[in-house]
Order: structure tokens, then sequence, then C-alpha cells
């Protein structure tokens, strides 16, 4: 099997008029952890939703484990079944439980029996730190507490690969740390991961390769540390210099 995740090959976006994503070629590896960065309005977001079909694609191809998921023939609901995704503002369903937030899928989509799937919420609940909240509702917790039922949801479909969309903007500070830390865990564990974050310590600590997106383009890619030390594009230079 190929080491590749994902291979992304001249992909466009345009939704009417605006021509959001510009071809653009992108390779994930397996057990790779990769950092996008860039200003806002780059087209972050729309490459992540590209990778899963949350939007459809205008030209180019996406392939995951060698299939290629923009085309329409395509049973888009497996190969999302394969990818998890986390987005800044939880989108955790607030009239169920934790438990059922985390049960519904795998139960729904025949992948677990509703005993098996209660088993696994448990045991992901204590992996996110949060394993005397099966009972509670969304509600009762707060965003950072939120966020890693997230993560747990996502998770609970056995992903191989997962996609965080800013997880942790919307948090307060004091609630930013967990969630990084449950990312670093992950990580750590193999998990294959594409995170749109301005937390530049995590991507330093974290990330096998950043890349800088700006206006539709992947600007400029490698590791962190050379990166951030020495960007070779001014608008990375002067991106870096505004959130370092
Ligand atoms: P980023 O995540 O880097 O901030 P986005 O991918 O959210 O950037 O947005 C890039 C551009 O695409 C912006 O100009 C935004 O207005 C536009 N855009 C994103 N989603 C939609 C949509 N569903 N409909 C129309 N325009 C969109
Ligand atoms: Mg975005």
């Amino acid at each position: 099997m190929s080491d590749l995740k994902v291979k992304v090959t001249d992909l466009n976006k345009s939704f009417g008029d605006n021509h959001v994503l510009k071809g653009i070629n992108f390779e994930v590896k397996n057990n790779e952890v990769v950092v996008l960065i860039g200003p806002s309005g780059s087209g972050k977001s729309t490459l992540l939703r590209c990778l899963n079909r949350l939007e459809d694609p205008t030209s180019g191809s996406i392939e995951i484990d060698g299939v290629d998921i923009s085309q329409p023939k395509v049973d888009i609901d497996q190969a999302r079944e394969n990818i998890g995704m986390v987005f800044q503002h939880f989108n955790l369903f607030n009239n169920l439980t934790v438990g059922e937030n985390i049960t519904l899928a795998p139960v729904q989509l025949g992948k677990m029996d509703k005993e098996t799937a209660e088993k696994t919420a448990q045991k992901l609940l204590k992996t996110v730190g949060l394993s005397d909240k099966y009972h509670a509702t969304p509600a009762s917790l707060s965003g950072g507490q939120k966020q890693r039922v997230a993560i747990a949801r996502a998770l609970a479909m056995n992903p191989d690969i997962m996609l965080f969309d800013e997880p942790t903007s919307a948090l307060d500070p004091e609630m930013v740390g967990d969630v990084l830390e449950v990312m670093k865990k992950l990580a750590k564990d193999g998990m294959t991961m594409v995170v749109v974050t301005h937390e530049m310590g995590f991507a330093k600590e974290v990330a096998d390769r950043v890349i800088f997106m700006d206006d539709g383009i992947v600007m400029e890619e490698g590791k962190p540390q050379e990166m951030f030390a020495a960007p070779k594009n001014e608008r990375t230079k002067a991106f870096l210099d505004k959130v370092i």
C-alpha cells in the first residue's frame, strides 16, 4: 500500500465568481501531522471541507487512500466514515447527552451495536479527560469540554484521518491547553491529522510539516522549525511576523 493518505491534485474551487482555491497540490502521508496556516479568507476551511466533500470541488482530484472522492459516483458516506472532522464551533447535538452524541453515528450507520458503542464512548471520554460527563448535556459543559466531546465523537467512527478547523479559536484562553493536549496525544498515537490553527506553539511541537496558504494558493511548505526561523516567501514572513 502507498504511504500516501491524501493526494490533492490541481484542486480548484469557485463560489460563483469567487475563485477560492487556485490549483492546490497537497499531500499527506500516513501518520503525518500537517498544520495549515494562512490569513483569514485564504481558503483553509474550503480546502478542509473539500477533503470530505462538504464542498464539491470545481475541478481537480482528491484521492484518499488511492480513491478519488471527487468523482460523483463515489459513495461519499462510506468515504466520510474514515474521515473525522472537528469544527471551530463544536457542532454538538444540544438536545442529546454527551454519550448520545458520541454513540449516535456508529450505531445509526451500523458500525457498532449499541452496547459496543457505549463502551467505546466511555473509553473515548476517558481519553479526552471527561470520564464523568457521559450523562451530561452539552449545555452544562465549558467550551473546552464541548470541543473534547466533539473530538471523542469524531474518533468514535474510528477514522484514519482527522481534520481540525481552528479547534481552539472559539475557546477562552484557559481552555485551549486541554484541547491541544488531546490533539497532541492523538498525534503521538499515530493519527494522521490536518490541522488549521493559529497555535504556532502546537505547530512547532507537533507538526511534521506546515503549509502556508495565501489567496487560494500553497505559498510555502516545510518543517515548522525551518519555516518559522527562515520563511522563504515574503508573504509567509509577513504573516508569521503577525502571529508569532
Ligand atoms: P479561511 O478558512 O482561510 O478563512 P475560507 O475557506 O473560509 O477561508 O474562505 C475563502 C473564501 O471563500 C472567502 O472569500 C469566503 O467568503 C469564500 N467562501 C467560503 N465558503 C463559502 C460558501 N459556502 N459560499 C460562498 N463563498 C464562500
Ligand atoms: Mg476558516
